[in-house]
């Protein structure tokens, strides 16, 4: 029988790429439940919709007695927790609902489980996965790598928020025996990722001619890796992880912050020149690599991260599949073809303006 997993957050960027990465290739029930922030976005989940083994219900994580009737209703095998804050600015800006999400939602998630999973009817094989970020590790210096066993030692709102999560979530099994697994991931790039972050606001920018924001000296540097390998190295680590264990995710892909912009500069030039593109003609601007500006840094920035993913290669046999030059062109393409998606995220509240100053708006 197929295994039925919610899937929280299924509506955001990584979980909709998961749940449809998911329906594909396991055969899964997914019950997705999302409270759909500015976010989280149905369109992202289109695809998906039409399939019989999938069900949407919108609603809070933090909300107890909607995930204990979710878990009763379904009898799930598995929680997939992608549901999140996720952008490091915006928690700057505003932490509070980084903690009510992250913190107490991750906690309230773990608390229903706690009660269904050593209740009657639970599979007994049911897992919850805590999907986390290698953010929670801090700033390296210019060698080393993040291991599993490398102290959590976060310096945004956001990561302080991941990394309390991470800590009920680990409490959870020590305490109670709860069956949960943590994954750390590096920076995920790919399709429908919301343009607040690096690299598809870079595309979007450098498409209307705009200033390509690049802050402080651009030389920090960040693990990439593309979304489908980040949903791949979850569902083997699901599947075949041990509980009370921790996985690395990483996609062997270091860059500073300049090189990919620099990278996203020239795929934008192969897939649609700036001498075809009407703003850049307008704006008189020749090359996309002129758009580059260099802006005040974020407060706390953290230098480097560089995840060791060896774990997760030796024990279950997961690495990424996509090297960094390909997948960035899938996702360059991707959002060329998907201007739509673009156009009515961005007819909300965001215009793409900057984040994370505070006292400076
Ligand atoms: P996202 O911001 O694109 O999506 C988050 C989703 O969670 C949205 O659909 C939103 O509506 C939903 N959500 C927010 N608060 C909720 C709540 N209280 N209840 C239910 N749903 C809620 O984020 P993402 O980039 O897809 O990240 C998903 C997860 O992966 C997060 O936990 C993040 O910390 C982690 N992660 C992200 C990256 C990355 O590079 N994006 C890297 C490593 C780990």
């Amino acid at each position: 029988m197929a295994e039925t997993y919610i899937v929280t957050g299924a509506a955001g960027f990584i979980g909709s790429n998961f749940v449809k990465l998911a329906l594909e290739r396991e055969d899964a029930r997914i019950v997705a439940l999302d409270k759909l922030t500015y976010a989280g976005n149905l369109a992202n989940l289109s695809g998906a919709q039409d399939n019989p083994g999938f069900e949407f219900v919108k609603g809070d994580i933090a909300d107890g007695p909607l995930v204990r009737k979710l878990l009763e209703t379904y009898q799930p095998s598995a929680i997939v927790n992608f549901a999140a804050e996720s952008h490091v600015d915006r928690s700057i800006d505003s932490p509070a609902c980084f903690v009510e999400t992250n913190v107490t939602g991750t906690f309230t998630l773990l608390e229903a489980c706690r009660d269904y999973f050593f209740g009657a009817t639970a599979p007994r094989h049911f897992r919850f996965i805590q999907v986390s970020t290698d953010e929670v590790y801090g700033s390296l210096g210019s060698t080393g790598y993040f291991t599993e066993k490398t102290p959590y030692s976060p310096n945004s709102p956001y990561s302080a928020s991941k990394a309390a999560a991470d800590h009920f979530a680990g409490a959870y099994f020590a305490t109670y025996g709860l069956p949960v697994l943590i994954t750390n991931c590096s920076n995920n790039y790919g399709p429908f990722q919301f343009p607040e972050k690096l690299i598809p606001l870079m595309i979007l920018k450098a498409l209307e001619a705009q200033p390509l924001p690049i802050y402080g000296d651009g030389r920090n540097i960040r693990d990439w890796i593309f979304v489908e390998d980040h949903c791949l190295g979850v569902m083997e680590v699901l599947k075949r992880g041990v509980p009370g264990e921790k996985y690395n995710l990483g996609g062997n892909c270091e860059r500073s912050n300049v090189e990919v912009v620099d990278a996203v500069c020239a795929v934008l030039e192969d897939l649609f020149p700036a001498s075809e593109n009407p703003a850049m003609i307008q704006g008189g601007v020749v090359s996309y690599l002129d758009l580059k500006s260099f802006v005040k840094d974020r407060p706390g920035h953290d230098r480097r991260y560089a995840i060791d993913a060896s774990r997760v290669k030796n024990e279950l046999g997961w690495s990424p599949g996509h090297e960094f030059n390909e997948g960035l062109r899938r996702t360059v393409k991707w959002y060329l073809d998907n201007l739509d998606w673009c156009r009515d995220i961005r007819s909300g509240k965001y215009r793409m303006e900057r984040l994370g100053l505070p006292g400076e708006k």
